[in-house]
């Protein structure tokens, strides 16, 4: 299927990141971790379809999509973040990404924290949020999706990692590496999840293999 909807609104996250809300084709449903083939209504651009996860809960009456922009790509995310409220985007069939499989061990870097946050709110709406544990890999902490959201959904288990600026109280710094993740976890049989750029998720991948974990995993940027 594919539904031309309205943006409702438009609020900036991060300094490159926006929130969309937008309109909701009648009975389109999803489950958190989901994402669909988006695509601006615009005759030069309504054929290049690119992947977003939805961000709100499934039974709000808009969707919304939170997008990381690379105007450096003169791409989609460069023309999304230019769009205006009443300004038109295609939504397609909605498809899995990642899946909640149970409390675990969320690893996410920049935008690919929008599968966790979809997961996070709708448990959080259960009261169910408080058993998963969350590390969060940025450049900077001013690049941090929704850090306060994520420190009042889970509290303590709201880990952020910060790889390119000086260490700052509260934040761990570096990679998220094999030692970093045994000083930190003691017990691997229990469900990871993995979703960022394509290097991260391959390292994190193999490192989680080593420990006995198999994550579930997605790749957000080559
Ligand atoms: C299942 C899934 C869900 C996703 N959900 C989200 C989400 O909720 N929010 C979010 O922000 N992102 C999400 N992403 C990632 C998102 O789809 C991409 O970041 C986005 O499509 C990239 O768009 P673009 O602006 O680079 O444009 P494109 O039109 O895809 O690319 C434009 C040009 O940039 C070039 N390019 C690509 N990568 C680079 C690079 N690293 N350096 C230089 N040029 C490059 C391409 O070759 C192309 O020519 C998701 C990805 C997946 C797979």
């Amino acid at each position: 299927m594919e539904a031309i909807v309205k943006i409702l609104d438009i609020k900036q996250v991060t300094h490159d990141v926006k929130q969309f809300r937008v309109e909701k084709p009648k009975g389109y449903h999803f489950i958190p971790g989901q994402a669909t083939d988006v695509s601006i209504n615009l005759p030069e651009w309504k054929d290049k379809k690119n992947p977003f996860t939805f961000t709100g809960l499934n039974d709000d009456p808009f969707l919304q999509f939170t997008i990381k922009g690379y105007p450096d790509h003169h791409g989609v995310t460069e023309q999304l973040h230019k769009l205006k409220p009443g300004d038109e985007i295609i939504v397609r069939d909605v498809w899995g990404a990642i899946e909640y499989q149970g409390p675990g061990v969320f690893l996410a870097g920049g935008a690919g924290v929008t599968p966790f946050l979809a997961i996070f709110r709708e448990l959080h709406r259960e009261h169910k949020a408080h058993r998963n544990t969350l590390y969060f890999s940025n450049k900077t902490i001013a690049d941090i999706i929704e850090h306060q959201e994520l420190l009042d959904i889970l509290g303590v288990r709201a880990n952020f990692i910060i790889t390119n600026e000086k260490p700052a109280t509260g934040y761990f710094h570096g990679r998220i590496d094999k030692k970093f993740l045994q000083d930190q976890l003691t017990e691997f049989h229990q469900p990871f999840y993995v979703c960022g750029p394509d290097e991260m998720v391959k390292e994190l991948t193999d490192t989680l293999a080593a420990l006995g974990a198999t994550p579930e995993s997605v790749v957000f940027e080559k």
